[in-house]
C-alpha cells in the first residue's frame, strides 16, 4: 500500500433509516393469528453496521460519499416508468406492500431513489479514483427488484443500475457482479439475462428465496446466454463451502471475463445466526472473500471494487461482519474482535462436505462451458 492511496468510500444517509417497513411480524404480514410484530427488514441492522463503524475509530479514515436522487432516465433503463409513477403515487398515500414480501410506507419512493443514487454515486467515485473502492450502506435494498417491479424488500435494482450507468454512461465495457446475499440475486440476473456485458454471478442456499429460482440452469438468454452463473449451495454451507465456491468457481469467474469493474451486491444473511437463511459464516469468512475479490480487482481492474448492502438480519452479528469487510476494504484494522467467530467457528460441519463439494462441481461444469463465449 502506499501513501498515495486513495480512501475507501463509504455511502451513507439517515434518510436510508427512515424507511418504514411496518409492523410485519418477520416476513409476514400481520393480520389473523399474526400478531404486529418487528419486521425482519428494519433499519436496526444496518444502523448498528454504521455505528460500529464509527465506535471502532474506523469512519474518519473513510470517505463519507453524499448520496443523491437517482437520475430518472437512467431508472427508466431499468424499470418501467408505469412501475415507478405508481410506486411514487402509492408511497404518497402511505405505502402498503410494494411487491411479494416488500412492505413501504411513506416517503419510501423518495428514499429508494436516495438509495439507487448512492450506489450509482459510489460507482462513479470509484470509476472515477476519487475512491480506491466503495461500501454503499443504503436501505431499501436492490437485488430481488426484477425489471417489472418490486419483490423482497426491494423496490429499485440498485446494484444492476449503477452497472448500467457504468456501462451506458462512464463507458466500461465489462462489469462482473458477484452477489454474496444468501437469497438468489434473481432480479440483477434479470436485468441483464440478455447483456453480455454484464457477468452476474449469485452464490445463495438453495431454494430459499425467491422460490424456484437461481437454478444452476439459469444461464442468461439471447446474446446473454452464458454470461449467468448460479451457485446454489446445501443449506448449512460453512466456511470450507465458501472458500471452495470463491476458489474455483467465483475468482477463475472474475479471470476468465476480465471484468472493468466488479460489484457486489452484499448481504450477509449468510452469517450463521441469520434469522432468514440456514448458513453458518462468520466474520472471517466475509474478511477473506472481501480480501480474495480485492486481489482479483486489483489484477483485472484497477482495484474498482463497490459494494451495495442487501439483506442481514441478525443485528447482532451483521455489524461484525460488516466491520470486517470495511476494515479490509480501507486496509486497516482496528481494535474489534468479533467476539462471534468463536461460537459460529465452532459449529460441526464447517469444513467442505461432499454434497457441498458436489454442488460447487456442477457450477464449475457450467462455468467451464460458459467462458467459452467469453
Ligand atoms: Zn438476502
Amino acid at each position: 500500500m502506499t501513501a498515495e492511496r486513495a480512501p475507501t468510500g463509504l455511502v451513507w444517509h439517515e434518510r436510508y433509516m427512515w424507511h418504514s417497513t411496518g409492523v410485519n411480524a418477520g416476513i409476514m404480514p400481520y393480520g389473523g393469528f399474526v400478531q404486529p410484530g418487528e419486521p425482519a427488514e428494519h433499519p436496526e441492522t444496518k444502523r448498528r453496521f454504521k455505528n460500529l463503524l464509527d465506535v471502532s475509530g474506523l469512519t474518519p479514515h473513510l470517505k463519507l460519499i453524499e448520496p443523491k436522487p437517482v437520475d430518472l432516465q437512467l431508472l427508466h433503463r431499468v424499470h418501467s416508468e408505469d412501475y415507478v409513477a405508481s410506486l411514487a403515487q402509492r408511497s404518497r398515500a402511505f405505502g402498503g406492500e410494494a411487491g411479494p414480501s416488500t412492505p413501504f410506507g411513506t416517503d419510501s419512493y423518495e428514499i429508494a431513489l436516495l438509495s439507487t443514487g448512492g450506489v450509482v454515486e459510489a460507482v462513479r467515485q470509484t470509476v472515477a479514483g476519487e475512491v480506491a473502492n466503495a461500501y454503499a450502506l443504503v436501505r431499501p435494498p436492490g437485488h430481488h427488484a426484477t425489471r417489472s417491479g418490486a419483490m423482497g424488500f426491494c423496490l429499485f435494482a440498485n446494484a444492476a443500475i449503477a452497472g448500467r450507468y457504468a456501462l451506458d454512461e462512464l463507458g466500461l465495457k465489462r462489469v462482473a457482479f458477484v452477489d454474496w446475499d444468501v437469497h438468489h440475486g434473481n432480479g440483477t440476473q434479470d436485468v441483464f439475462w440478455e447483456d453480455p456485458r454484464a457477468l452476474t454471478i449469485s452464490i445463495h442456499q438453495d431454494g430459499c428465496f425467491p422460490p424456484d429460482s437461481g437454478h444452476v440452469s439459469e444461464i442468461g438468454g439471447g446474446a446473454g446466454e452464458g454470461f449467468n452463473l448460479n451457485l446454489p449451495l446445501p443449506p448449512g454451507s460453512g466456511l470450507g463451502a465458501y472458500a471452495a465456491a470463491f476458489d474455483r468457481v467465483v475468482i477463475p469467474a472474475l479471470y476468465a471475463f476480465q471484468p472493468d469493474l466488479i460489484i457486489v451486491p452484499s448481504g450477509f444473511d449468510a452469517g450463521g445466526h441469520d434469522p432468514l437463511g440456514r448458513m453458518m459464516l462468520h466474520s472471517d469468512a466475509y474478511r477473506d472473500m472481501t480480501r480474495k475479490l480485492m486481489d482479483a480487482a486489483a489484477d483485472l481492474c484497477g482495484g474498482r471494487l463497490v459494494m451495495s448492502h442487501e439483506g442481514g438480519y441478525s443485528a447482532s452479528t451483521v455489524p461484525f461482519f460488516g466491520q470486517a469487510v470495511m476494515e479490509t476494504l480501507a486496509q486497516r484494522r482496528t481494535e474489534v474482535v468479533d467476539p462471534f467467530v468463536e461460537v459460529i467457528g465452532g459449529m460441526a460441519y464447517q469444513d467442505l462436505q461432499p454434497h457441498q463439494d458436489a454442488a460447487i462441481a456442477r457450477t464449475e461444469a457450467v462455468l467451464a462451458e460458459s467462458r467459452k463465449r467469453w
